[in-house]
């Protein structure tokens, strides 16, 4: 009997070794992690670099209290994260996850907000679908509905607009006029709520599990920025999944250039070799908290300089081994092979996503989008039978929860052309197989 439990009561098999993009259970059997588990380990597996930086730093101090110790490793990682994040983001902040630096990010907003004298806001508008955490903070802020149902009288509702899915609604994702009409129904949430009540607007910028890769459609990201601007609202960046360099560029934002108030990172920025994340924020909102006494939020564990060591090795290895880069253009390689699984299979209906973040999403009719039967089970099949193959991808509902089923193929950013040849021919087979087992139901 195990004494573990999980959200899952799927067995899986026992670990016991990785290495690169590869995984070994305790029987020897091998699997190609084409989603960097959760899309956390973005640069492999075993790193040769970050195992000795993090030795190294075991073998001086592993933990040092915040309220007692500066550490060398965090000094050096703010700095460097710093650095890689736009003009003006400067503040770093450290936490041990994904749900902690968006719980921070939401924290810093409102007490903001206060000493700033606008207390009156508080109202943070999100997406729907979105994932922005576990936590009922983060949850609060999450459009998925299975994860957030039995929640509800638990938390305080919050504002939610749809999501920019414009192949979904039938739109053209190069119209600017899509992303118009999406950002659009912000500012009408900002009117209808009352703008003096409005904190945030987070989202995230390259969409996650939730929705699969989600690129926003043109125009859309400037005209938000924009928008926020105009209400005095913050503009929080949720890369906990798109930062750390997976979509070829530090952060997701930076592919449209928009510079958000507040950003929170976590995955790949400890790329698995440790529990670490970041909410980096723009100096004139941490300096304006820190001068009426300091940021009333905190993780024990967060910023310990072993994590902090990790994090440094990693970013390391990124800029040593050209990785964003190859996360770019491996990543083209990838989506374009995946495009051409469409001539294939007629139920694949998108394929989506930058660099290494990729999503394909299946349907019963390409021209209507309408979902698969659930009855199918198409979100646990296609999964088992990749598994199968030896191949790891990572699967959810995209349509706010109950219905349509999306694919993320994100390995690792150190993935070479010949290993994407590897990942195409293990998904081809489990696609194919798929398409035999279903065959009467599929288009
Ligand atoms: N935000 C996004 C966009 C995420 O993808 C996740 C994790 N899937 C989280 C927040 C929460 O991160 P964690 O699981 O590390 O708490």
């Amino acid at each position: 009997m195990s004494h573990l439990f999980y959200l899952s009561t799927a067995q899986r098999p026992v670990l016991d070794r990785a290495e690169g993009i590869y995984m070994w259970d305790r029987t020897g059997r091998r699997f190609i992690d084409g989603s960097s588990g959760a899309m956390v380990s973005n640069i492999g597996h075993s790193n040769p670099a970050v195992l000795a930086a993090m030795r190294a730093q075991m073998e001086r101090a592993t933990f040092g209290y915040r309220l007692h110790f500066e550490t060398e490793p965090g000094e050096q990682l703010a700095a460097k994260v710093a650095s890689l994040s736009p003009e003006g983001m400067e503040k770093v902040f450290f936490v041990s996850g994904g749900s902690e630096a968006v719980e921070s990010a939401v924290k810093l907003a409102r007490q903001w907000a206060v000493v700033s004298g606008q207390a009156s806001r508080w109202k943070v508008i999100s997406r729907f679908p979105c994932y922005h955490g576990s936590t009922l903070g983060a949850l609060a802020l999450t459009g998925y509905d299975p994860l957030t149902d039995p929640f509800r009288p638990m938390m305080v509702a919050m504002p939610k607009i749809p999501a920019p899915r414009a192949w979904l609604d039938g739109l053209n994702p190069d119209d600017p006029a899509t992303g118009a009409h999406y950002a659009a129904m912000l500012e009408a949430q900002i009117l209808a709520e009352g703008p003096e009540t409005v904190l945030a607007f987070i989202q995230e910028p390259v969409g996650g599990a939730s929705i699969g890769a989600l690129v926003p459609p043109a125009g859309y990201m400037a005209a938000v920025r924009a928008i926020c601007d105009k209400y005095g609202i913050l503009l929080i960046h949720d890369e906990v999944m798109s930062g750390g360099g997976r979509v070829g560029r530090f952060l997701g934002g930076d592919l449209w250039g928009v510079v958000p108030d507040i950003v929170a990172i976590s995955k790949g920025f400890g790329a698995g070799y440790a529990p670490l994340g970041a909410m980096v924020a723009q100096s004139r909102i941490v300096d304006a908290v820190q001068a009426a006494g300091g940021f009333l939020h905190g993780h024990t564990y967060a910023g310990n300089p072993l994590a902090c060591a990790a994090g440094l090795a990693v970013l390391e290895e990124i800029e040593r081994g050209g990785l964003m880069g190859n996360a770019a253009r491996a990543g083209a390689v990838l989506k374009a092979r995946l495009a051409a699984l469409m001539q294939r299979y007629g139920f694949i209906g998108d394929v989506r996503g930058e660099g290494m973040l990729l999503a394909f999403e299946i349907v019963s009719n390409r021209k209507t989008r309408e979902p698969l039967p659930p009855g199918l089970k198409a979100f646990d099949d296609l999964v088992e039978r990749a598994y199968a193959e030896g191949l790891i991808i990572y699967s959810r509902r995209s349509r706010g929860g109950y219905a349509g089923d999306h694919f993320l193929v994100c390995p690792p950013m150190i993935t070479t052309e010949a290993q994407v040849d590897e990942i195409m021919e293990k998904l081809d087979r489990a696609l194919d197989g798929f398409a035999a087992a279903h065959a009467g139901l599929l288009p």
